[in-house]
């Protein structure tokens, strides 16, 4: 029997009459059992998130011990909210309740996940259905990361017989018993938890968009939209700033080879963008299916003659990185040379030197560069690993664009190819990638 599990994202929760849209969606579909949703984003450009309202609140009670001035903005869109449902829930009592907790609690992670707590508390009633806190089924281990085994039982378990649910996405319990929060737009991964535990034939992500598009929008006019994608697809353009999903999102539900399929709640007839298991991906017959990337990384480079034969370089080159706590994106490498690329953000100079000085020390290269302002692109597609003459395309496109490429890695897997480009020749570097695949 198909069962599906539906997260609402928070321009589907902004207000009160796309909340009763939402309604008409579940309504709509017996399959749709299980909701999660996110707290109430933007109504319009200008606006502000729920959320960032409510990490507001734990500013204002970090310096006045109260939080007053800030909760009343929380307050008055719940409120208002409320009003435009006709909802017989007591908001005001609730809300009482839930500033009293914040005084008591007094954690940013309390206090951000009360967004997606109110949105559930209202979708719960709105849809008829059961309210399960996220506190009583999900659980984070000690390291603070998800507990997954334990989440899966609790879901399962508190979901056994219950025809209709609503939880708040977002948050969980940590192992110190106090409410814990994923990272920023986590909701999209409680949705998969749920997804997983009920193994759901599909998880349904509702957004404000129809989809995924070959490419940033914001640098090629109205680009095609993906129909299909597979999960590993996803993973590479996710990382590289695509940012419909949270790119941890898909874990738990490829694990139970679950589709997960990206919904318009503003278009709900459009088709949306599907996203298969790898091993039941078909291919479209386009060679590339989509492109994004990311500016503002550091290529180091280090040149050695002999280097391949010396054992042990790279280990300790990589040691050096790894005291140093750096994460490294990619490593491309030559005979003689290797590049180390890492996220400008996470290097200062203090970290940037000591990285030079620790890589100088332990293999004495012969030249160390640093090279900055370096833009990432990745171009994937299943695609790309059957069709000859791939990547001599993609190289001609960037250099008739009159494009200099700084650095070139392809992972193994032959479903992406990502070029290093500087800044400045970013947004170009992508309009000549689609314009050769997509144009
Ligand atoms: N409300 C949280 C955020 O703004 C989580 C989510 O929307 O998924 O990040």
């Amino acid at each position: 029997m198909s069962l599906k599990v539906c997260k609402f994202g928070g321009t589907s929760m902004a207000d009160g009459n796309v909340i009763a849209e939402i309604k008409k969606i579940i309504d709509a579909d017996k399959a749709r059992k299980y909701i999660v949703v996110s707290a109430p984003g933007k109504r319009y450009s200008g606006d502000i998130k729920v959320t960032d309202l409510l990490y507001g609140c734990f500013k204002e009670l970090q310096k006045d011990g109260q939080c007053k001035n800030k909760f009343s903005l929380v307050r008055s869109r719940f409120e208002d909210i409320a009003r435009q449902l006709n909802l017989s829930l007591d908001m005001k009592a609730v809300l009482d309740e839930t500033e009293k907790r914040i005084l008591e609690e007094r954690s940013a992670d309390f206090i951000a996940s009360r967004g997606e707590y109110l949105s559930a508390r209202i979708a719960a009633e709105v849809l008829g259905a059961k309210f399960i806190d996220a506190e009583q089924v999900i659980f984070f281990n000690e390291s603070g990361s998800l507990d997954g085994e334990k989440t899966n039982k609790a879901i399962q378990a508190a979901l056994s017989g219950v025809e209709r649910a609503v939880l708040p996405g977002f948050y969980g319990k940590g192992c110190d018993g106090k409410v814990k929060t994923f990272s920023r737009g986590g909701s999209d991964i409680s949705g998969a938890l749920v997804a997983r535990a009920v193994n759901a034939s599909l998880y349904e992500n509702w957004t404000d968009v129809s989809g995924f598009l070959a490419c940033d929008p914001r640098i090629v006019e109205s680009p095609k939209r993906i129909k299909c994608l597979s999960y590993k697809e996803l993973r590479e353009l996710s990382y590289m700033g695509a940012d419909v999903l949270h790119s941890e999102s898909i874990f738990p539900v490829r694990k139970a080879n679950i589709p997960i399929q990206i919904k318009n709640t503003f278009r709900p007839d459009d088709e949306g963008t599907t996203i298969v298991p790898t091993s039941r991906y078909v291919l479209s017959g386009n060679t590339v299916t989509g492109i994004a990337g990311k500016k503002n990384f550091t290529v180091i480079f280090i040149e050695k003659s002999l280097m391949n034969s010396e054992i042990g370089f790279v280990r300790k080159v990589l040691s050096v990185i790894e005291d140093l706590n750096l994460p490294v994106e990619h490593i491309p490498s030559g005979i003689d040379t290797m590049s180390l690329v890492i996220s400008s953000d996470a290097l200062d100079d203090v970290k940037l030197n000591a990285m030079l000085e620790g890589i100088k020390n332990s293999v004495e290269p012969d030249v160390i560069r640093v090279i900055d302002n370096i833009a990432l692109i990745a171009t994937v597609g299943h695609g790309m690993s059957s069709s000859v003459g791939t990547s001599a395309r993609l190289f001609k496109a960037i250099a008739e664009a009159d494009i200099n490429i700084k650095m070139l890695d392809q992972g193994a897997s032959e479903i992406n190819i990502v070029v290093g480009v500087k800044n400045d020749d970013y947004e170009n570097c992508i309009k000549a990638i689609y314009a050769e695949f997509f144009g």
